[in-house]
């Protein structure tokens, strides 16, 4: 004989059914293919499933209690029999019932929705509103939602009797195994529609486009979702709606370059003024919401001496934030415009100008790297 049934199930041979049918229970919980599928986990399985199933019954115990091996040599051939179940089934054979889930509601939450939404710069700083189409599932005004023609209504389905599952039972040495699938005629819901809806057919409800008013709050940039609650589609049997979100797209601006809450542009100011100084108007992201309460332009002041890169940050001129208070600043990189074709005139002023600031023959010396690129200008025409 292969093997001691009674040891393979860790009981004592006056064990009562009982305590054989907890032992197999316990070992079956820890060994069972669909808790821990390696190989040698399932052998030992088959293993203590053919002990118990020689062990459960009690005219196969008596043959073995009597010295003789009621599974033939080997004893695995039973082995295979406790397989086709799965973890569940076998549980559920041993507590005595399947789990009982009932009928489905016809009634479901409805999905989300998802738009996207191209804006331009100004209108995802400052915020927007518009009207959107959307195309989503809502209420069928013909059965306002149930699903059913005129004053008819549901009736209990003849297949489960209203349980909206079916129950399959297969005789096993386990005893009964019970497997629940959901009805197919009731599609798991315990009734059906006898006289569907002409509109919806049955479902409750119907696609229909609307336009929703949409508030796009300040701030918001590309990738930003706003969710609009309850807007989504409309769930079957009129179920509550999903949500709808708004996903924005923000088209890139002429100018303007946005860094988080920053807006950053670029001016070019030519080298006289770079080195006299002056003042310009610099437009505003403002001016393009074509709101009359905003500054169209703001001052610029560029200080005589300016050097080319150089850079001015002008304090919450830039993005609101969307989360928070306050604005992000306006950043202005500016570039100088070195004259180039002068002409005879020109050129003298040029020469008299370098003469004058002994720059007629600069040396081009290396700066030290720390000093930066401007530094590094400025030294290159003997600047010090
Ligand atoms: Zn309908
Ligand atoms: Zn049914």
């Amino acid at each position: 004989m292969s093997q001691d049934y009674y040891e393979t199930l860790g009981v004592g041979r006056n064990a009562t059914p009982e305590e054989i049918k907890k032992a197999y229970r316990r070992l079956a919980r820890q060994l069972h293919p669909d808790v821990n599928p390696d190989p040698q986990t399932q052998e030992r399985f088959k293993v203590v499933t053919s002990a118990y199933e020689v062990l459960s019954d009690p005219q196969k115990r008596r043959v073995f209690d009597l010295g003789g091996d009621p599974l033939g040599s080997g004893g695995g051939q039973g082995a295979g029999f406790g397989q086709g179940f799965s973890f569940t089934d076998i549980m559920d054979a041993f507590f005595g019932q399947g789990t009982q889930r009932g009928p489905r509601s016809r009634m479901q939450r409805g999905k989300d929705a998802l738009l996207r939404l191209d804006v331009d710069l100004a209108d995802a700083a400052f915020g927007t509103a518009r009207d959107l189409t959307v195309d989503t599932a809502v209420v069928c005004d013909t059965c306002h939602g149930s699903g059913a023609r005129g004053d008819s209504e549901p009736v209990v389905c003849e297949t489960c009797r209203g349980h909206g599952e079916v129950q399959q039972v297969q005789r096993s040495f386990l005893g009964d195994i019970r497997t629940a699938r959901p009805c197919p005629t009731c599609r798991g819901f315990g009734s059906v529609i006898p006289n569907p809806c002409d509109e919806c057919g049955g479902d409750g409800r119907v696609r229909a486009r609307r336009t929703i008013a949409v508030k796009i709050p300040p701030g918001v940039d590309t990738g930003t979702r706003v969710q609009l609650a309850g807007q989504g589609e409309v769930g079957p049997g009129a179920g509550p709606a999903g949500d709808l979100y708004v996903e924005i797209q923000v088209a890139p601006h002429e100018f303007f370059v946005r860094d988080g809450d920053d807006l950053v542009c670029e001016v070019t100011v030519p080298m006289t003024a770079a080195a006299l100084g002056m003042q310009l108007d610099l437009p505003t992201l403002e001016a393009d919401t074509g709101a009359s309460d905003v500054d169209k332009s703001i001052p610029l002041e560029i200080k005589p001496g300016t050097q080319a890169g150089e850079r001015t940050v002008l304090r919450a001129r830039g993005v609101p934030r969307l989360r928070g208070v306050g604005r992000g600043d306006l950043i202005v990189n500016v570039h100088v415009e070195t004259p180039t074709k002068p002409d005879a005139a020109q050129e003298n002023l040029l020469r008299q100008l370098a003469s004058l600031r002994r720059e007629e023959n600069p040396d081009g010396q290396m700066s030290s790297a720390h000093k930066g690129m401007f530094g590094r200008l400025k030294d290159a025409f003997g600047q010090r």
